[in-house]
């Protein structure tokens, strides 16, 4: 797997570089808009992991111009606080983003759900997960076939975990993703939803599919009941 990390910042840059490598990943960095526009569209990349503020060619002008030819993935790094950075991000065709600062972990996570996304068939808009089966057209959840109720944002929330099933999300990330907010602090929300959606989802069956990891987050798997 080859990622193209476009970061105008040496530090920053290595960072990534070298986290990524570490976890097996080969990478190839560029610290100019141009040069990361020049690789992007002539290398072969799976992923490019591209910075909004880079001087000179900005991170959305290497998108938009990356997008007339070529449709790798994209995960953006924008600023804290710019939400709007996000909306023309996505609006420019990029694929995922993430706030800076983050912790490398947070990254490696969507890395790794963006190149499963790209392995997976196109074909299949539906998502399975043991008996848990979620029909994003119908916007319809059931389990064993027994149709779950669930309100719209446990709806979004319960995608959003079985999208990204193995991978332990943070408190922080379904905050941002589910609620568009933007803050470490409040995980209280979070807890009160991921209870309300546990008592749905898991309790009714003897297999449980949310779990909690202590100081992280939560995770969709499919862990049989002892
Ligand atoms: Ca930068």
């Amino acid at each position: 797997m080859k990622i193209l990390v476009v970061e105008d910042e040496p530090k920053a840059a290595e960072y990534v570089r070298q986290g990524l490598a570490e976890s097996g990943y080969t990478v190839e960095v560029a610290l100019t808009g141009l040069d990361g526009l020049h690789a992007a569209a002539t290398g072969d990349h799976d992923l490019v992991i591209l910075d909004v503020m880079l001087p000179g060619v900005d991170g959305f002008a290497v998108l938009s111009a990356l997008r007339t030819s070529k449709q790798t993935p994209v995960l953006m790094l924008t600023a804290r606080g710019k939400a709007d950075d996000r909306v023309h991000g996505f609006d420019l065709g990029a694929d995922d983003y993430l706030v800076k600062p983050f912790h490398f972990p947070e990254l490696l996570a969507r890395v790794r759900a963006l190149l499963k996304r790209g392995q997976s068939a196109p074909a299949d808009l539906g998502l399975r997960v043991a008996d848990l089966e979620i029909d994003p057209v119908r916007h319809r959840a059931t389990r064993g076939g027994q149709r779950i109720d669930l309100t719209a944002k446990e709806f979004a929330l319960l995608t959003l975990l079985a999208q990204r099933s193995g991978d332990v999300l943070s408190r922080t990330q379904i905050a941002s993703l589910v609620w568009d907010i933007h803050f470490d602090s409040n995980t209280n929300l979070i807890d009160v939803a991921m209870r309300r959606l546990r008592a749905k989802v898991d309790d009714p069956f003897a297999d449980k599919l949310i779990h909690t990891v202590r100081g992280v987050g939560y995770v969709l798997e499919l862990r049989p009941a002892p």
